[in-house]
């Protein structure tokens, strides 16, 4: 059964590929390379292509008579999208209404679409469920939001079952090596401190002075893999004839950066010269995800959420 995943030579939907592969379904990667690496493809055919170019998306769909979407290509760096708004307004809401229009008409009528914890804002409460208020604190969180909004819209409208799944902080890679996290540039911390730590560079710590027992910020670190898996169960449900559903994926569990920077030292053996700096605007002192509904509606259960395992397969090199 043929699959598109937009963005699927990307961090996470490269290594969904993959999982989509192991499950027996066949990915087509569309993909405009402009942030995925075309050496990321390794589960089925590359499509080189935009979401602005909504007969490209018709003629994929059609051509490969495709049953249904995972939808990841997107911009994702928060200070980007602040000096940027309108790239990411385009690239992430545009391309999502041209896909779904894409998808309406040729009546592809499954989507299962990569969201993220950044359209909560600033919790008001926590855990985060996904009855949390949404109201983003930057144009990124606005322009997923914005998407989730149209995609809700489309359900009864013409009859687009959908899965929004809600990512917490993406981390790790492929434990068999095949996938690497590739950004560039690089702005995620456990990258940067495991760089830090081998190079023997300073890791900036943004912030030591938050309201959390050691001053810095506390995240739900949760396994790439894991994400991956919850994107075809999720997928399953909806070709098994499930409703349409909204997802929080992380594993409940936080890690400070300074936790995250001492287990970065113990998995590496190396010291990690660390250089205390400003806070970074926008962040939040505390993100950590309710995923029970995830846990019991797609029985998902995260099983790399040990921070030292996670660390791990993010120092690993393919080959
Ligand atoms: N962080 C840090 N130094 C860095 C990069 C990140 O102290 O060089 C902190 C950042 O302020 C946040 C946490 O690490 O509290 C996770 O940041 P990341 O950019 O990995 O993910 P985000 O939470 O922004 O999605």
């Amino acid at each position: 059964m043929n699959i598109l995943v937009t963005g699927g030579a990307g961090y996470i939907g490269s290594h969904t590929c993959k999982e989509l592969f192991r499950a027996g379904f066949q990915p087509i990667v569309f993909d405009n390379l402009s942030r995925g690496h075309s050496r990321a493809v390794k589960w089925g055919p590359l499509i080189q292509g935009d979401l602005s170019d909504r007969e490209l998306i018709e003629r994929c769909l059609r051509e490969n008579q495709v049953e249904a979407v995972l939808h990841f290509a997107a911009f994702a760096y928060v200070g980007e999208s602040v000096s940027d708004p309108g790239l990411y307004y385009r690239n992430n809401t545009g391309g999502t209404l041209n896909l779904l229009q894409a998808m309406k008409t040729v009546g592809v009528r499954r989507l299962v679409f990569s969201s993220t914890c950044a359209t909560y804002g600033t919790p008001v409460f926590l855990p985060i469920t996904e009855n949390h208020p949404q109201q983003p604190i930057n144009p990124y969180g606005q322009s997923k939001l914005m998407s989730e909004r149209m995609i809700l819209d489309f359900g009864p409208a013409h009859g687009l079952q959908s899965m929004i799944l809600r990512y917490f902080n993406a981390a790790g890679a492929d434990p068999e090596g095949e996938l690497v996290e590739d950004h560039e540039p690089e702005t995620h911390l456990i990258p940067l401190a495991i760089r830090a730590a081998l190079e023997g560079t300073a890791l900036r710590i943004f912030g030591t002075d938050y309201d959390t027992p050691d001053g810095s910020c506390i995240r739900d670190y949760i396994h790439v893999s894991d994400l991956a898996r919850a994107h075809v169960l999720a997928l399953q449900r909806l070709l098994d004839g499930g409703a349409s559903g909204i997802h929080n994926l992380g594993t409940g569990k936080g890690h400070s950066v300074l936790e995250v920077a001492a287990a970065v030292e113990k998995v590496t053996g190396k010291r990690l010269r660390q250089e205390i700096s400003p806070r970074r605007e926008g962040d939040p002192a505390v993100l950590i995800a309710d995923s029970i509904r995830a846990r019991s509606e797609l029985g998902w259960t995260p099983t790399h959420d040990d921070l030292e395992e996670i660390i791990r397969t993010a120092l690993r090199k393919p080959g």
